[in-house]
């Protein structure tokens, strides 16, 4: 577990300015959703913070150490994408665990560590399956219990559910929601629907063109939105 600070971070793609002295604290264990229109930053963000995106100005701090000059695997972070792109070859357990190996893990570590996942995941049924052998919410499990196996500083979620059909959504909301409570990793979750914002974040971060607009607990954003903006993306659930 570990803080995530931004300081002043400024993004441009070439001479296109995305991101605009976005300055941001985030507690240790705090789940933060991160809010907002389509191209407004959201990943250019949370790929700053994973190092897999260049930062134009400004500073990333994980764990208070300022990490602009480390590489994604130094960072300790994992990143739960809406495509889950596991490994069609490789069974569950194999795709679990792939990271680990990559990282010199000894065999008796990595089973250790992926059954404990598939535990907490309810995915020991279903190790020796292939992808192809699973439901779409399965393999959304798998891909959070890869990145689960690393017990990794920070978790950085961009849409991960947004592929899936509203009722699969919510569960996988709840399953969401549980596994934090379990493993307490600081988590940044990017997301446009402004109920799984609601319902799962400890505090809500909207962001508009770059820049942010407003912060706060669910509660807060909701009965006292700073502007227009924040109320018609908040202010009234669907
Ligand atoms: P969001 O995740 O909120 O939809 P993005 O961070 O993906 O927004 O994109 C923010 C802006 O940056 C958009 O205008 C997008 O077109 C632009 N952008 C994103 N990635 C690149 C890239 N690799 N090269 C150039 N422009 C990009
Ligand atoms: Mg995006």
């Amino acid at each position: 577990m570990a803080s995530v600070e931004l300081h002043n971070i400024h993004k441009a793609y070439g001479a296109l300015p995305v991101i605009h002295d976005v300055s941001l604290a985030i507690g240790d264990g705090e789940f933060i959703a991160l809010v907002g229109p389509s191209g407004c930053g959201k990943s250019t963000l949370l790929r700053m913070i994973a190092g897999l995106e260049e930062i134009t100005d400004g500073d990333v701090s994980i764990g208070g150490q300022v990490v602009n000059a480390l590489t994604p695997r130094e960072r300790n972070i994992a990143m739960v994408f809406q495509s889950y792109a596991l490994y069609p070859h490789m069974t569950v357990a194999q795709n679990m665990g792939f990271n680990l190996k990559l990282s010199g893990e000894t065999k008796q570590v990595i089973e250790q560590r992926v059954n404990e996942a598939a535990r907490m995941l309810d995915l020991t049924k279903l190790l020796d399956r292939k992808p192809a052998q699973l439901s779409g919410g399965q393999r959304q499990r798998v891909a959070m219990g890869r990145a689960v196996v690393r017990n990794p500083a920070v978790f950085l979620f961009d849409e991960p559910l947004s592929n899936l059909d509203a009722k699969l959504r919510v569960q996988m909301r709840s399953e969401i929601k549980a596994l934090h409570q379990k493993v307490q990793t600081t988590s940044i979750y990017v997301t446009h629907d402004q109920i799984e914002a609601m319902t799962l974040a400890d505090r809500i971060v909207v962001l508009n063109q770059g820049k942010i607009e407003q912060q706060g607990t669910p509660i807060e954003l909701y009965r006292r939105p700073a502007n227009l903006f924040v109320a018609g993306f908040i202010g009234s659930p669907a």
